[in-house]
This record gives C-alpha cells, sequence and structure tokens, in this order.
C-alpha cells in the first residue's frame, strides 16, 4: 500500500484536543473533464461491452481504474498491447500523435477520451509552431501529458519545471520562441516561470497561466480559503495526480501540515492530536465517495460538526465523443 504522501511535520501537539471540526473546501474533486473521461469508458463498456481497452490510466485516481477495471476496462501502456479491433479509449491526459497513428495503422476503433482542455494547449501548441517559433512548455517530466503535448507538436519542444531550468536554457533563435504549460500546475510557481522567460526572452509569446484550467485554478484558490480556517490539510487523491499533489504543496507552503491520502485507510489518528478544525479537499480526480470515507473516518477520531465553505460555483460540461453519445 502506498504510504499517504506527507507535506510537513505534524501539527502542534501542545494544542489541547476539544472539538474537532471538518471543514470542506469548494470546490473538490472530479472536474469537467475526468467526469467526461469516466463516462465515455462507463459508455463503451455499455454500448459495446467488455472489454474496452484503455491506453493509460483514463484518469490518475487508482480508485476509479480499480473500478473501471473490475467492470471490464483493461489499461494498457502501448497500443500494441491492444488486440486488433479492440474498442479503444485514449485517456484524459492526451496521447502524443504518434500513438494516434499507430492506432489508426492498425485500424482501431479509437474514442478520444483527452480533456478539451489539454488538446486547446496541443492546438495552441501547434498553432505556435506553425508560425515557426520553438516551443517551451512549462511541465512535469514524465507525465502523460506532458508526454502527449510533446507528441503533438512537430519542431522543437523544451521542457522547464523550475525558473532554475529557464536560466539554463538554450534555445535556437530567442526571438522566435512561445510557452505553452501543462493544465494543472501550480498557477503562483507557473507565474515565477513566466516572468523567468519574459526576463530572459523578451520577445517570447504565450496565454500567461489562462491554461491552467478552471477546475486547477478553482481547487488551488479554495485550499488557501481553506489554510486560513484549519490546522491541518487532507487532501484525497492519489500520488499520481498532478492537481492533487500541487494542493497538497500548497497547503504545506501556507503552514499547514498536509497530507495527500487515496482514501480513509490512510488516515493517521496522530495527525489530528490537539487539532481543532481539519480540512478536507479532493483533486479533480478523485470521487466525492472517497470524501464522504474520509468524513466518516475522521468522526471516530471526534469530528462532530462538518462545514463547507463557500467558493467558486463549476458548471462546466464537456460533450461526449459521437461514437458514444448514444449510448
Ligand atoms: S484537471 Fe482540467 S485539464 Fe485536467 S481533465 Fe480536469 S478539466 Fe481537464
Amino acid at each position: 500500500m502506498d504510504l499517504p504522501h506527507t507535506m510537513t511535520e505534524c501539527a502542534d501537539p501542545a494544542v489541547d484536543q476539544t472539538v474537532m471540526k471538518v471543514v470542506l473546501a469548494q470546490p473538490r474533486g472530479f472536474c469537467a473533464g475526468v467526469e467526461r473521461a469516466i463516462e465515455i469508458v462507463e459508455r463503451a463498456l455499455a454500448k459495446f461491452g467488455p472489454p474496452i481497452y484503455v491506453r493509460h490510466e483514463i484518469v490518475h485516481n487508482r480508485h476509479v481504474v480499480e473500478d473501471l477495471r473490475s467492470r471490464g476496462a483493461v489499461f494498457v501502456d502501448e497500443i500494441s498491447e491492444v488486440p486488433d479491433g479492440a474498442i479503444t479509449v485514449f485517456s484524459a491526459h492526451g496521447v502524443a500523435r504518434k500513438v494516434q497513428q499507430s492506432a489508426a495503422n492498425r485500424a482501431l476503433p479509437v474514442t478520444d477520451a483527452t480533456c478539451p482542455l489539454v488538446a486547446k494547449v496541443h492546438s495552441e501548441g501547434r498553432r505556435y509552431a506553425g508560425q515557426g517559433r520553438e516551443i517551451v512548455l512549462i511541465g512535469h517530466a514524465g507525465h502523460a501529458e506532458v508526454e502527449g503535448t510533446i507528441g503533438q507538436i512537430d519542431g522543437r519542444v523544451y521542457l522547464v519545471q523550475t525558473v532554475e531550468d529557464v536560466a539554463s536554457l538554450q534555445v535556437s533563435d530567442p526571438d522566435k520562441l512561445a510557452y505553452i504549460t501543462q493544465t494543472t500546475l501550480s498557477v503562483d510557481d507557473t507565474r515565477g516561470i513566466i516572468a523567468a522567460l519574459v526576463e530572459r526572452f523578451p520577445g517570447i509569446v504565450g496565454p500567461d497561466v489562462r491554461d491552467i484550467c478552471y477546475a486547477t485554478q478553482n481547487r488551488q484558490e479554495a485550499v488557501r480559503h481553506l489554510a486560513e480556517q484549519v490546522d491541518v490539510i487532507l487532501v484525497v487523491g492519489s500520488r499520481n495526480s498532478s492537481n492533487s499533489n500541487r494542493l497538497c504543496e500548497i497547503g504545506a507552503e501556507l503552514g499547514r501540515p498536509s497530507y495527500l491520502i487515496d482514501d480513509a485507510s490512510h488516515l493517521d489518528p496522530s495527525w489530528f492530536k490537539g487539532i481543532r478544525a481539519v480540512g478536507v479537499t479532493a483533486g479533480a480526480s478523485a470521487p466525492e465517495v472517497l470524501v464522504k470515507g474520509v468524513i466518516d473516518g475522521l468522526r471516530k477520531f471526534g469530528a462532530i460538526e462538518i462545514d463547507t465553505l463557500a467558493g467558486t460555483p463549476e458548471d462546466v460540461r464537456f460533450k461526449l465523443p459521437t461514437e458514444v453519445s448514444d449510448a
């Protein structure tokens, strides 16, 4: 079992345990891109029957993946693992063109669950490349979305992860540069990296932090509000979930011990000793049922009051691909 991701040391044990309150961040949990991706697999299972082959984890959440697997989804790393003719789904993170090409070469029936906001970054990158610019992608090395985005752009793409990376970046022509970003970054860190890029390459163009998606931005803002109200923060999400990790980091940066947990089984009573308020949020790929489980777990540790903070309302919904929209 994964150990919970501890971002800082535990809270001050000198505070007397009185009544522990649970404060829920709003918004939290599923975004429109994750809901759409899961619905695509569910509808494909209903329409075509199992097995449905999914390239890469459909979204970065262990529980979601295990649930879909139990219903007949088969998760693979490479298209070569998909049998001829099998129904195939690309994950919400997007794929490189060569993956699309190898599926097309084999005439696999593909439904693409790439989040439309990730697809928008792809087309932005291609547009900049079409203007003869080299691309700087701000993102995390090895993340599925980053690999997909790099693989969607013809021409040179430089990956930068930090301000230090910007300092050592060597490009062909500093006047022919553009930047794009992964959708699930820290808004503050990304602003710092963009400022460093603009300082070093004044001619660079890009979308500022607008490509960090609405769900990422709203959840980060909500965890900032949460940190003002609580002593400890729990982020429900899996360790490979980029946006969940950012929420945990923000909580820790604001001085609150913050823990990334897959579910209630990761709760550790020592975190709540002397604590008056515990905040709970969830990454964009974490189902609300896991949050409910965590609240139930906290009740066992003495939580008796549950509050939900006001937050930015979300009503985003993306259209389903035609292959499954009538399923
Ligand atoms: S986190 Fe944002 S970009 Fe990623 S799937 Fe959700 S809405 Fe799309």
